[in-house]
């Protein structure tokens, strides 16, 4: 039993020192220079630094047909030397060659750095979420939640660094990119953006990839800033559609969605996206507290907030919460933001300028935003080199790229379903390969992909193999008949389909989610659509094993089917190199390692997450999900011994070492995720059953053991208390590690 005494602790104490510390060097430095620079703007320039616009603004109108991309001159300095726009983003339509970015980048700079007063050169941002893929020929990789489920932080590192090297390449330094929303509402469309539904998980993975992408500093060659979004509590809307109202207590929001940021923060990320829709009635952009006194005050950050796309006119024109679009902009500044997404035209600028002029917002807020906005640019060199790096360009894309990529597609996809080990699949079978997934590199990659929605096809580059492609090669043409069956939402051909299973060997169905990205894939039903079961059964009717591949963005129900498949295999939306990583795992050349970083539900309406709360299961049945969080299968097996901590008793100020012995019990290599979870055994707040603290990524030959250690601080042991302020209770602890455990006590 714990005694009442708490200890107030940070959950990243040590790590946030460190960030500030690896920065105040270079800020020092970059604070004289942003001090003179911002000493000679005028009022102007300083809201046009505010003020972001896409791509559109500054192009021919024609693009928008289609036609190749051409920046419009005269627009072009409408914006930069007329209005002193800071910072352009985004594609107008669909991605550009690396030539052309080169182009369009290095024509911007020309005129904000050659054509203006103080020759200040533009901020360019853009959604590289999965690797450069706006840029046509990039490395694409798997989408944030198939990267979580490698469990492999050097992989996650690695995505970081490739994508802020192509990026530069194409000339372009600011990433929008990692969100760090927590994907705990399944139904939500932007779950494949998330790295899954658990804290820990999430705030590993953000801090590798932020490692990756900016490195020891962003003037470095190759290195980019990332932007943490989308601060805060955006992912868990009540209706599980996009941009709708979440109610999320303080404590709630502390406990589950803050601390992936205070990671981020920790781990030096230079700028934060606001949450676009609201938390208990407070439009993200107007909320004070969580922009200025927890952001700023309380976690230290010095960086830039940008708004999201339109969400300060949206505080007029569809929370109602200003009653003019002025009043949308002065709520929206004095809250925190430092930077207008506006993004299509000059509004916010002209309004922030009558604001500044009537007083209603103090130049001494303008001065904070602006210092911060030119700081980045500063953080960036991009005072000193605007344009381009031409140097990286001979890498761009490189074979090492590729590699890396497909191992992260490899890894992450997740075996949940292997009866009487139907997988490996011999390489001598006759394969079915059928359902709407198979021929398509979209439903392989999915939103963000060369265009917003990464639906067209036709754009797709024509090297990178489907996995009915993929499959044909892995082994040969001759083995392989290909039947579409059913598109993603219409039944094609059932009896053609199982005519044609009848004749082969083995039947693998891929199914999913045709691509979406944002509110259009909002959903009223989390079952897999109708169509694509009804597939799945004819075919199971036959008789022949079928193997169910999943490509989807968010784990639609499939109750119907699991028990009629003889195997199943989660590719999240693996990217482009996702065709050649199914055929690798498919036929045995590589062993399935990854492990579900959300649950996957049984029923739609249980959508409980896998750490619930001892309450949840009153009636016994809290947690019954199709696959649990953390789950997946192998083709060899591993067993767990000798589960030992150093001490049995630890105080406030102690680490608690914890070890553990893996061996490979199986007959082929593979790769093992070990997890720690603890639980705390009573607390002035209840806790969730398990929580995880700790995983490592371990490759073992068959025969081969290892020891895997972990260790636990005070932080790792806390919670946030009745007072929303972080404390650890003394008491009773219990450790996790697959089926082993022990216990410890905190004095
Ligand atoms: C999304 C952001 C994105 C922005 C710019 C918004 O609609 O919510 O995640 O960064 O657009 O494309």
């Amino acid at each position: 039993m714990k005694s009442p005494g708490a200890f107030f602790v940070s959950y990243v104490t040590c790590m946030i020192v460190s960030g500030t510390l690896a920065l105040s060097g270079e800020r020092i430095g970059s604070q004289a220079f942003v001090s003179d620079l911002l000493s000679r703007m005028t009022i102007e320039e300083k809201v046009g630094q505010m003020t972001q616009v896409t791509l559109d603004v500054i192009s021919k109108t024609e693009a928008l047909q289609d036609r190749p991309h051409e920046l419009d001159p005269e627009k072009l300095r409408r914006a930069i030397v007329q209005h002193n726009v800071g910072s352009i983003f985004n594609v107008v339509t669909s991605g550009h060659t690396l030539d052309h970015w080169n182009d369009i980048i290095s024509a911007i700079q020309d005129v904000a750095t050659k054509e203006t007063r103080l020759h200040i050169p533009v901020l360019y941002g853009i959604d590289a979420v999965h690797g450069a893929n706006y840029t046509l020929g990039g490395t694409v990789f798997p989408q944030a939640l198939g990267m979580a489920a490698t469990w492999n932080r050097d992989l996650v590192r690695k995505e970081g660094e490739i994508t802020a090297y192509e990026m530069r390449a194409s000339g372009i330094p600011w990433n929008f990119y990692p969100v760090l929303d927590l994907g705990r509402q399944p139904l939500w469309p932007r779950v494949w953006e998330t790295f899954g539904e658990d804290v820990y998980l999430t705030s590993a993975m953000g801090r590798a990839y932020i490692e990756g992408h900016q490195g020891d500093s962003l003037s470095a060659t190759g290195k980019g800033a990332v932007c943490l979004k989308h601060y805060i509590g955006y992912s868990f809307p009540i209706t599980g559609k996009d941009r709708t109202a979440a109610w999320i207590s303080e404590r709630a929001l502390r406990e589950y969605f803050l601390p992936p940021f205070e990671e981020g923060l920790a781990a030096g990320a230079t700028t934060v996206m606001v949450n676009s829709s609201e938390v208990d009635g407070i439009p993200g952009h107007a909320n004070y507290h969580l922009l200025t006194e927890v952001l700023r005050r309380e976690l230290g950050f010095f960086g830039l907030v940008v708004s999201d796309w339109q969400d300060i006119e949206r505080l007029h024109t569809r929370d109602h919460v200003a009653a003019t679009p002025k009043e949308a902009v002065r709520m929206a500044v004095m809250a925190g933001v430092d930077m207008s997404m506006v993004p299509l035209d000059f509004r916010f600028y002209d309004l922030l300028l009558e604001c500044v002029k009537d007083r209603s917002v103090p130049i001494s807020r303008i001065d904070e935003a602006v210092s911060r906005i030119l700081w980045v640019k500063y953080q960036l060199a991009l005072f000193e080199k605007p344009y381009p790096d031409k140097s990286l360009n001979a890498g761009f894309a490189s074979k090492e790229f590729s590699a890396a990529n497909l191992q992260a597609a490899e890894e992450s996809i997740t075996l949940l379903k292997n009866e009487r080990r139907l997988l490996p699949l011999s390489k001598k079978m006759k394969v079915l390969v059928t359902g709407p997934a198979a021929t398509m590199l979209s439903s392989l990659n999915g939103g963000w992909t060369i265009t917003w929605q990464g639906n067209r096809e036709d754009l797709y580059p024509k090297d990178k193999p489907t996995i009915l492609a993929a499959i044909q090669t892995k082994i040969g043409r001759e083995h392989v008949t290909h039947v579409a069956g059913a598109t993603f939402d219409k039944v094609l051909d059932l009896a053609g389909a199982a005519n044609a299973a009848k004749k082969a060997d083995v039947v693998v169905v891929c199914l999913g989610e045709s691509t979406y990205c944002e509110t259009p894939g909002n959903i009223v039903d989390l079952t897999l659509a109708d169509p694509q079961l009804q597939l799945a059964e004819a075919l199971m009717k036959t008789g022949k094993p079928v193997v169910v591949l999943l490509l989807e963005g968010r784990p639609r129900i499939i109750r119907q089917i699991t028990d009629g498949a003889r195997a199943i295999l989660m590719g999240y939306l693996p990217g482009m190199e996702g065709g050649t990583a199914l055929a690798n795992v498919l036929f045995g050349d590589v062993c399935p390692s990854g492990r579900l970083p959300v649950t996957y539900p049984r029923y739609p309406n249980d959508l409980t997450c896998y750490d619930f709360k001892s309450l949840d299961s009153a009636d016994g049945k809290a947690y019954n999900p199709e696959f649990p969080f953390g789950y997946g299968l192998s083709y060899t097996t591993f067993t767990y011994s000798d589960l030992k901590l150093d001490r049995t008793t630890m105080h406030v100020r102690d680490t608690l070492r914890i070890e553990v012995t893996v061996t490979n019990t199986g007959s082929v290599a593979g790769k093992e995720v070990v997890q720690l979870y603890l639980h705390d055994d009573y607390s002035s707040i209840s806790r969730p059953v398990r929580q995880l603290k700790g995983f490592s990524k371990v490759y073992l030959e068959p025969g081969q053991k290892k020891t895997v250690q972990f260790t636990l601080t005070a932080p790792s042991l806390s919670f946030i208390g009745q007072m929303n302020r972080r404390i650890v209770e003394p008491g009773g602890f219990h450790v996790m590690i697959e089926k082993l455990s022990a216990d410890f006590l905190l004095e």
